[in-house]
């Protein structure tokens, strides 16, 4: 896959510009418009690619029709629970922590603190050694802020707030975050 990190890259960004989710010929048009990319290229990438998760649309025929497709942005990446908990991570030592040491309120886009008054006691840094090093083994690295987050948010479980995981949607959560930053 790494002959493709930048139509990756690009389909990412989209996706996530997207809210997370596009129908697939929309994102293939989008993506025709940033590279050249052949057909036979992008379903390659969209099938390999574990970015990618390809959701079958409401047709129910069993058929495959492209038109009914959407494609999902996804990642593996996880926040640390046991950073956001204060509590000495366990990935330390043996290899190193594989999950993100990160404020979970700055990736809502409210953290009271960390805008000058009172430092926060968790990181806002995603370019810290040991956050960089995470998105560099999972080329997200050179994914912007906002895009980050949505993917993060849209993935990690443990990031959807006790009163929203039951019932929202991820576009919910989104609106939320809109409305608080
Ligand atoms: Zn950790
Ligand atoms: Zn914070």
């Amino acid at each position: 896959m790494s002959g493709y990190s930048r139509e990756i890259l690009l389909a990412t960004s989209l996706l996530c510009g997207g809210r997370g989710a596009m129908q697939l010929l929309q994102l293939h048009r989008k993506l025709l418009q940033r590279c050249h990319i052949t057909e036979e290229e992008f379903c390659f990438i969209l099938k390999r690619c574990p970015r990618f998760l390809l959701v079958r649309g409401p047709a129910g025929d069993g058929g495959e029709r492209p038109g009914d497709c959407t494609v999902v942005a996804k990642t593996s990446l996880r926040l640390c629970r046991s950073y956001g908990r204060e509590e000495r991570c366990r990935g330390e030592g043996e290899g190193g922590c594989q999950q993100l040491h990160l404020c979970k309120f700055f990736i809502y886009g409210n953290c009271r603190f960390g805008k000058g008054r009172k430092p926060c006691k968790f990181s806002h840094d995603i370019r810290s050694d040991h956050n960089y090093r995470l998105l560099r083994e999972c080329t997200l690295h050179e994914l912007n802020e906002d895009d980050l987050f949505l993917l993060l948010l849209q993935n990690d479980p443990t990031l959807l707030p006790e009163r929203w995981s039951r019932v929202a949607s991820v576009p919910t959560l989104m609106d939320e975050r809109m409305k608080i930053s």
